[in-house]
């Protein structure tokens, strides 16, 4: 009999309430009681979800993140938050966000405002974490209270509960120590603290536990693979069974390490490492569960259920009960329930399973693997139909964009002269001054451009009423940066509500959820959008609204655009085809729409890959292939204009030391890229890599409301013209200005006009 059981489950509620409960707490408006009760409520609710399986996950919700809950119960809180009132709850959103409710700050003078901590990416998804942090001094304490709480109520509800807790080695791994000290020295001082938590579970009745420990999937030291082994030892006589969860890849070289541990179960992750079942059935010992992820937590289609049976039917006779399945990781990643969603396309809609759907499916397979296939006929039939459906669907398959793809060739990326030739005809045709000044495209999202918006959204405005009101905001935006005194223009991008969304509305093979929400920290989610077919553009997406910018100056107006792998990564894409083959397709449309803004006479074109960094594989050993693929996506898109077009590229972070070739080989006359908050530091790497094209290093964080001064922006750009000559640089904000007010905007713009001009004053 195969068990089955799950990993986790989004928290943030079909509707989004924990969101707007967690926003309404934090402006006042409501209680902590109210907070709790309502973190209670979708407990209960995503606990009968799961009354289903074998086991429910429980602990793995958390009011702003699992791996800063997981620091609490370790009694890993940062000094700066000690002694701090309230709840502990309270300190948590201290921790995570810098403050907590405005209620619970009343202690102002001992508890105000405090540095919000470290936030990145878990894994390669995007979610993200608040990084635990370390220091030489770092001691541990237990305070299982959330856990208990959690498992009294589940207990209370009859759920049959598996605990679900970061393990140490990925603790450890993902934190930081502040101080640069060893984080190893401190597994000696946390590994009886997890022992302890284990000894509290047991004596709460608890049989299973989930040990998450995905840093096993990506390159370790034998530094970091002996200390996982001398964890595992130090908790091999707790009372609780450990299951030991690896996802998001495969095992590679820690594959033996994973399966000679001492644990008395291993999840892996079956889709991303279904060629390392085999290896691990014959290493995994006899007595051991092996707990098989064969439904993808990462992404949002129908499992091929008879495909899956195919190959787990004779695993199930191998393993007989030591058979356990579930999704292939937390499905935090995946929107709620499919069922919310009544606009989307019902051919698109019938191929897709959200958590919920997902948690179906889980059901159809154990079914059938115990019962036989004919228990759950019906269901495989309906299942099959629509895996064939969507095979066979000619909006999945167009023949004349596959015929593109296949034409696809070196020439297509590359421009006609080498940079030094290209940017002297530019030079020629923009009649740019030195140190020239842009900004990254979007101004202001006003209420009134949100308004028109939704007015058009609801049908209370007509098209050309919305693309008037649109045109008015152009309008203004290419006023005020006329007597800004900018150099290259931008037309603001009023009409996109979000830059990846708004090219996927107009790319044919794309389709969008309304309730798809997907946590991304805290209270923050997105809605990617869904790429499920070949992609083309049935026609221009942009190029009316840039001429019509251009109309209103002389000055050169910058065509805005996103690349193809920044629309890429940020969607759910198709499990059919390589994420390559996608990419190449949304880059031979962006490419048309680059060529047609080129023939309507604009004559600077940016393409933005703010998300090209983020799609590097966990694996260091996989990111050239990333790149390769990545970087010709770009060249594909950018490179078909003539030299005197200038292409600008974007990226709104600033670690290029280890993609840097990767970058210069993408060609861009200009990069601008976020430095301002480094103090131009991170352009070291372009310095000794010698980048040879131009760049606009931030100087203007638009993170913050603060305004620059012409000083510190004057400042800033003479450190970066010690690292790259004068001549090839840009003065320009961090990024885009879309979250900021014009009252901010205007004074910083001021400032760095007036810097660029000191600068050439003084050139
Ligand atoms: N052009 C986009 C904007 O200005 C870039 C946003 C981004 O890089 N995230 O809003
Ligand atoms: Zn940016």
């Amino acid at each position: 009999m195969a068990t089955t059981h799950n990993l986790g489950f989004p928290r943030i509620g079909a509707k989004r309430e924990l969101k707007f409960a967690l926003e309404s707490y934090w402006k006042g408006e409501s209680s902590l009681g109210e907070l709790k009760a309502l973190g209670a409520q979708l407990r209960q609710r995503h606990w009968a979800h799961q009354a289903d399986l074998g086991l429910a996950a429980v602990s793995d919700f958390a009011f702003y993140d699992q791996v800063l809950d997981m620091s609490f119960t370790l009694g890993n809180l940062p000094e700066r938050v000690q002694g701090f009132h309230g709840d502990t709850l309270d300190n948590t959103f201290r921790v995570a966000r810098g403050r907590s409710a405005k209620g619970a700050e009343d202690h102002s003078a001992c508890c105000g405002g405090v540095a919000a901590g470290e936030m990145t990416k878990w894994f390669d998804t995007n979610y993200h974490y608040i990084v635990p942090e370390f220091s030489a001094s770092t001691e541990f304490k237990l305070d299982p209270s959330r856990l208990l709480e959690q498992l009294a109520e589940a207990k209370a509800q009859g759920v049959k509960a598996k605990p679900v807790i970061v393990g140490p080695v990925t603790y450890l791994a993902l934190g930081k120590a502040k101080d640069d000290s060893d984080k190893l020295a401190l597994l000696p001082r946390l590994l009886p603290v997890y022992a302890e938590l284990l000894a509290t579970l047991a004596a709460q009745g608890v049989e299973w536990a989930q040990i998450d420990e995905p840093i096993l999937v990506t390159e370790l030291s034998a530094e970091w693979q002996q200390a996982t082994v001398t964890a595992y030892e130090a908790l091999a006589n707790s009372k609780v069974k450990l299951l030991l969860a690896t996802y998001f890849g495969q095992l590679l070289d820690n594959l033996s390490l994973a399966c000679k541990l001492p644990v008395q179960g291993l999840h892996l992750d079956a889709i991303n490492a279904r060629a390392e079942v085999d290896a691990v059935i014959a290493q995994l010992p006899q007595d051991r569960v092996l707990s098989l992820g064969v439904i993808n937590g990462r992404n949002i289609w129908k499992t091929d259920l008879n495909g899956v049976l195919d190959w787990l039917e004779p695993v199930a006779k191998q393993l007989g009960g030591r058979l356990w399945i579930a999704p292939s990781c937390s499905l935090l990643h995946v929107p709620v329930d499919l069922d919310s969603e009544q606009k989307l396309d019902a051919e698109v809609r019938s191929w897709l399973a959200f958590a919920l759907q997902k948690l179906g499916e889980l059901k159809v397979l154990a079914t059938a693997l115990n019962n036989g296939r004919d228990a759950v006929k019906a269901e495989l039939a309906a299942n099959g139909a629509a895996i064939a459906a969507r095979r066979a669907s000619p909006r999945v398959n167009n023949p004349v964009v596959k015929a593109a793809l296949a034409k696809i060739n070196p020439a297509l990326g590359q421009r006609k002269n080498a940079y030094p030739a290209r940017a002297d005809k530019q030079t020629a045709r923009l009649k740019l001054p030195a140190y020239p000044t842009t900004t990254i495209g979007s101004f202001p999202q006003t209420g009134e451009i949100r308004h028109a918006r939704s007015q058009f959204k609801s049908g209370a405005l007509d098209e050309a009423g919305y693309k008037a009101a649109m045109r008015a905001e152009i309008e203004r935006s290419v006023r005020e940066q006329e007597a800004l005194g900018l150099d290259v223009l931008v037309h603001g991008e009023a009409e996109r509500n979000d830059m990846v969304e708004y090219f996927g509305e107009q790319l044919d093979g794309y389709a969008f959820s309304q309730f798809g929400w997907v946590q991304s920290y805290g209270s923050r989610c997105v809605k990617p959008p869904i790429l499920f077919g070949d992609i083309s553009r049935p026609k221009a997406m942009t190029v009316e609204w840039i001429k019509y910018a251009q109309s209103l100056t002389n000055k050169p107006m910058k065509g805005m655009l996103t690349g193809p792998v920044t629309i890429l990564n940020w969607s759910f894409v198709r499990d059919d085809q390589p994420r390559s083959v996608s990419c190449y397709q949304l880059a031979l449309a962006i490419r048309e729409e680059v060529l047609d803004l080129e023939k309507a006479g604009v004559r600077v074109i940016q393409i933005d890959e703010a998300a090209l960094r983020e799609g590097l594989p966990l694996r260091k050993s996989q990111w050239q292939e990333y790149l390769d693929w990545a970087v010709t996506s770009f060249r594909i898109t950018a490179n078909g204009v003539d030299d005197e077009t200038q292409i600008h590229t974007h990226m709104c972070y600033s670690e290029f030391n280890d993609i840097i070739a990767s970058i210069a080989d993408m060609d861009a006359d200009v990069i601008t890229i976020e430095t301002s908050r480094s103090d131009m530091e991170l352009l070291d790497a372009f310095d000794n890599f010698n980048y040879p094209n131009e760049i606009g290093p931030g100087v203007y964080d638009i993170h913050s409301p603060n305004i620059p001064t012409e000083e510190h922006i004057v400042q800033l750009m003479k450190k970066a013209a010690e690292r790259i000559p004068a001549q090839r640089l840009w003065v320009n904000p961090d990024c885009g200005l879309k979250t900021r007010q014009w009252e901010e905007v205007i004074p910083a713009l001021i400032n760095m006009v007036a810097a660029a001009k000191t600068l050439r004053a003084s050139a």
